[in-house]
């Protein structure tokens, strides 16, 4: 699940939403060179690399995806989606709109989801409820410009109106993208093959 938003528009809520309703959904940790906000933790919300370490991780093709957004870069290692994927859960992925295009160009079966709030003052509410500096909210703004400009590409959209309502609308999306049945012909090869082998 690759879920992608404005800034403010409810990626970091809705993921820990998802990983609180149901364990079969994991947070792939990704790489940032930004400062550490108070309270984050490092391995846990982010691995906070320096530019160097970033850009060799980059250079040794440890990235998935990568994107600098505001000044500063992130990047998805192919290990922590790896991780997850081995051990049957289901990556939820909070990245930016182009990293959330790249990942779906080289996993087509990756399901996006744009989130968007209500109405633009509700955004503006929760950017300085989340303690943004009113030149930061701009700097947000301005960026959400263009990222709804790909909003169509999404597979799916989900108005993060109610917290727990969207939390329940994207958890119903994984769902029923589990029930696909490109995704299942595992299945039905099992049990094609026990029809064969009965005699009838
Ligand atoms: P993002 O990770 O996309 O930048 P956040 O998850 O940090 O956005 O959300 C921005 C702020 O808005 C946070 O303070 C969060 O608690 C608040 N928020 C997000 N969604 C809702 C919602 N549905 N109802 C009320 N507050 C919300
Ligand atoms: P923040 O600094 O507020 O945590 O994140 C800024 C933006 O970077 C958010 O849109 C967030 O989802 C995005 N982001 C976080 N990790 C990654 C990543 O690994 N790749 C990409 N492309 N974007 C990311």
């Amino acid at each position: 699940m690759v879920i992608s938003a404005p800034s403010g528009g409810g990626k970091t809520v809705v993921r820990s939403g998802l990983l609180k309703l149901n364990k079969k959904f994991a947070f792939s940790v990704t790489c940032t060179t930004r400062p550490r906000r108070p309270g984050e933790v490092d391995g846990k919300d982010y691995f906070f690399v320096t530019v160097e370490q970033f850009q060799r991780l980059r250079k040794d093709g440890k990235l998935l995806e990568w994107a600098k957004v505001h000044g500063n870069y992130y990047g998805t290692p192919v290990k922590s989606v790896m991780a997850v994927l081995q051990k049957g859960r289901i990556p939820v992925m909070t990245i930016d709109v182009k990293g959330a295009r790249s990942v779906k160009k080289l996993f087509p079966a990756a399901v996006t989801v744009f989130l968007l709030p209500p109405d633009l003052k509700t955004l503006v509410q929760r950017l300085r409820g989340r303690g943004e500096a009113p030149e930061n909210v701009a700097v947000r703004l301005r960026t959400a410009r263009s990222e709804l400009k790909v909003a169509s590409t999404f597979d799916y959209l989900v108005i993060n109106d109610s917290l727990p309502e969207a939390v329940r609308e994207v958890a119903a999306i994984a769902e029923l993208e589990t029930r696909r049945t490109a995704r299942n012909l595992d299945k039905v090869e099992s049990f094609g093959s026990q029809l064969r082998k009965k005699k009838i």
